[in-house]
């Protein structure tokens, strides 16, 4: 059977602090000891799932699929979901009392490792204060400071909740900003579960834009035109058969929500190129290569400057929170600056923002990506050499801490081996 590193959607690697010798630097988890002292065979002996197995069955009752979002389901990976009780660096523990090396990190929030001490201090610190004040507090520009001196594109920005929240946020503002409605998006990559980004990537689609989900109206996605990753000839051909028409071309500067795909050396300038030769915005949705790929993002890492970025997962340290922003001048167009209207309740709210604030804090600390790409290296190259050795057709690849979470086909085989 031919196994693959680029198995299922989702992020990098996040539990990065395997030992509290190996956390990142500058990090004070010294009260954490991983308890290895049960020998592998006693824990093999001991090993059962029978109460994720009730949990799961109950759950299965209550919600879709026993679940709150897909990629949890293991329907991917097989096996059923482990419900998990603690976590703590790079290690999880389940309701049956096993533990667990993780790989997943949260789909990509814990890159500084699971339940760090200096973010969980500064947590408890803020919610003696309340959890959302629907009013502006400080946090907000605290964070706010941070996220534009690391992003290059970014000069003002607007906190939102997830992903999906800031790249429903960053279309209707690229739209708004150029008056103009269609939108190129490549070919799998993933911007959230919002209507206009669920559209079945293959040909035809890139005329008819036909929705990926039951749903989604027609009219929602007529707008949005696909091409493949990577070719650029497909966006030039757009471009010249929708000629001031498009608003924006929006894609993941590095792919790992279908595989981890690289661009090619020449792609992300070319499509730069494009998008200012005929009027439109480019939008990077860095949502899980934001913070991952290097402190300034794949923006950063790869030197092209977007119009507008969406930012999610690491800058949330765990907790809910997404992100877009661009140019003053594109970005003053948001109400109550402007006319685009977006909002939210719990936009900013004071836990969010620290856990965001200590995360990017922790991963500002020098040698932080030099770490993160010699580990994520290390195990990428382990899986590989394991993969081949043993016959499977299995190919991989990282840029600094990004890659595809190839984690949890990992995550099964150390739990059924
Ligand atoms: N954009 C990208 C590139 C993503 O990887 C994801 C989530 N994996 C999203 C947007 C959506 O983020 P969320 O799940 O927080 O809504």
């Amino acid at each position: 059977m031919a196994a693959s590193i680029n198995g299922v959607g989702g992020v990098g690697f996040g539990g990065l602090t395997c030992s509290t010798k190996t956390a990142l630097p500058s990090s004070r988890s010294s009260s954490f000891r991983v308890q290895m002292s049960v020998p592998v065979e006693d824990k093999k002996r001991n090993y059962t799932l029978q109460k994720s197995q009730e949990a799961f069955n109950a759950a299965l009752n209550l919600m879709p699929g026993g679940v709150n979002s897909p990629v949890r389901a293991f329907k991917s990976v097989g096996g059923q979901p482990i419900f998990m009780d603690s976590v703590k660096g790079s290690h999880m523990w389940d309701i049956d009392g096993n533990e667990y090396i993780d790989y997943v990190g949260s789909w990509g929030p814990a890159i500084i490792g699971h339940a760090d001490d200096e973010v969980l201090e500064a947590l408890a610190e803020t919610m003696k204060k309340g959890t959302s004040f629907g009013s502006p507090c400080l946090l907000e520009s605290v964070l706010a400071e941070m996220v534009i001196s690391a992003v290059p594109s970014i000069e003002m920005v607007r906190f939102v909740n997830s992903g999906t929240e800031a790249c429903m946020g960053v279309l209707r503002l690229a739209r708004t900003f150029t008056g103009r409605e269609k939108i190129i998006k490549f070919e799998g990559c993933y911007h959230g579960h919002a209507d206009p980004f669920l559209v079945k990537a293959g040909s035809g689609v890139a005329t008819l834009g036909l929705p990926d989900s039951p749903g989604v109206p027609k009219a929602t996605t007529s707008g949005t035109l696909t091409a493949p990753y990577n070719d650029i000839a497909a966006v030039e051909s757009l471009f010249n058969s929708n000629k001031g028409e498009i608003a924006a071309i929006i894609l993941e500067p590095a792919v790992g929500n279908s595989g981890f795909i690289t661009p090619k050396p020449d792609f992300l300038e070319a499509i730069h190129h494009l998008t200012k030769e005929n009027g439109a915005l480019l939008i990077f949705d860095e949502v899980m290569t934001g913070f991952r790929l290097s402190y300034g993002g794949a923006q950063e890492y790869f030197g092209i400057t977007p119009d507008l970025t969406t930012l999610g997962k690491v800058i949330g340290g765990g907790l809910p929170v997404g992100a877009y922003g661009g140019g003053r001048e594109i970005m003053e167009m948001v109400a109550p600056a402007g006319p685009m209207y977006q909002a939210g309740t719990l936009s900013g709210n004071p836990l969010a923002m620290t856990a965001g604030i200590q995360t990017l804090k922790r991963l500002k600390a020098p040698g932080t990506y030099e770490y993160l790409d010699r580990i994520t290296g290390e195990l990428v190259q382990g899986i590989l050499n394991a993969g081949k050795k043993t016959g499977h057709a299995i190919c991989g690849g990282h840029i600094r801490g990004f890659t595809k979470e190839c984690c949890v086909k990992v995550f099964t085989l150390l739990l059924h081996n």
